[in-house]
């Protein structure tokens, strides 16, 4: 008899009151229509309205419901990570609660894994409702990650993606706490394959990424997968000082083989306040990674959950697992 393959889903929430119902319903109708068993895996990110508790009562309706609930709010990245640490299926979805990344899209990643490819990531082609900054400032992120990353990290591509068992397990044994999620999942390798799609609009509510954690989210990726901007730093430097001794000679020889050597008070200025930019911005990039190690050596715990019975994976056979009936 063919072996059932158990699906686990894993479903990031922050403040999603608006939209859990629907999520879950969709949800619901494409895992059924499958007719595998599967678990919802909600990881609650330390909401702060009733998120928790509308995915508590789902979860005492249906078996297939689970929730982790974070102590506080540890990030979207970290969220998902929770969720690979503790989905036990075959195959592990992440999908984004909002329904940009329709849940429809699950059964032709099922299909290319079926197929033999171990990861299958959705890539967007076209985005509906969000805003103009939005789509640029991503355009221009994913060119610079890839044109600055030593992996080969796809473009377009968010974390909405399924994953063979293997994956999961190779992104358990990573625990760096600066996170880039998708460049980890290039990372550890495999076959790989992607899917196209039209990212849709959020269905309610609003977006949890606002632009600081949009900034801290590029940095992550750029600083986990490239050593360049240190690098462009000291290409930088070097540049400028080169220029710097070349204005000097001009400067010397101006003051000893003519006459005009007026009191360049405005070229001094200029010149100051440039070094000085270009010294705090290589500071700042260099900042930028001595805080990272800084995090790296203090090796606290990802996050902390608040649900104990969570303390300590679950065995596969453990849980339960949802068919249609
Ligand atoms: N999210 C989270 N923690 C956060 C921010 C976001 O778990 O600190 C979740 C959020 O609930 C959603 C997903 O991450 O399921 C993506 O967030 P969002 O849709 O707001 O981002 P956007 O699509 O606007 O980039
Ligand atoms: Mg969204």
């Amino acid at each position: 008899m063919k072996k059932a393959i158990r699906y686990s889903i894993i479903v990031p929430v922050y403040n999603e009151e608006a939209v859990i119902n629907e999520t879950y319903q969709r949800l619901t109708k494409v895992m059924e229509s499958m007719g595998e068993p599967y678990e919802l895996l909600f990881i609650n990110d330390g909401s702060r309205d009733k998120t928790a508790q509308i995915i508590e009562q789902l979860a005492e309706a249906d078996d297939s419901v689970k929730l982790l609930d974070f102590s506080r709010n540890f990030g979207h990245q970290i969220a998902i990570t929770a969720g690979m640490d503790y989905a036990c299926g075959e195959a592990v979805v992440i999908i984004d609660a909002d329904l940009q990344d329709p849940p429809e899209l699950i059964p032709q990643m099922a299909a290319k894994w079926q197929e033999g490819f171990e990861v299958v990531y959705a890539k967007r082609t076209k985005r509906k409702g969000e805003t103009l900054f939005k789509k640029w400032t991503a355009a221009l992120f994913y060119r610079t990650l890839r044109a600055a990353a030593e992996i080969d990290i796809p473009l377009d591509t968010g974390d909405f993606r399924l994953m063979d068992r293997k994956v999961c397990e190779a992104m358990r044994s990573i625990r760096e706490k600066n996170r880039f999620v998708r460049g980890l999942v290039s990372w550890v390798g495999f076959r790989q394959t992607a899917i196209e799609y039209t990212r849709d609009e959020r269905f309610a509510g609003e977006t949890k990424y606002p632009l600081k954690k949009m900034l801290r989210f590029s940095m992550d990726g750029i600083t986990s997968f490239s050593y360049k901007p240190l690098k462009l730093a000291g290409y930088l430097g070097f540049v400028v000082s080169f220029s710097s001794f070349v204005y000097l000679i001009v400067t010397l020889f101006l003051r000893l083989f003519t006459a005009d050597t007026i009191p360049g008070w405005s070229s001094v200025m200029a010149c100051v306040l440039l070094l000085n930019g270009v010294v705090l911005i290589i500071l700042g990039i260099l900042g930028e990674y001595v805080g990272r190690i800084y995090d790296e050596t203090k090796n606290r715990p990802l996050y902390i959950l608040r649900n104990k019975e969570h303390a300590g994976r679950p065995q596969p056979d453990e849980v339960n697992w949802r068919v249609k009936q």
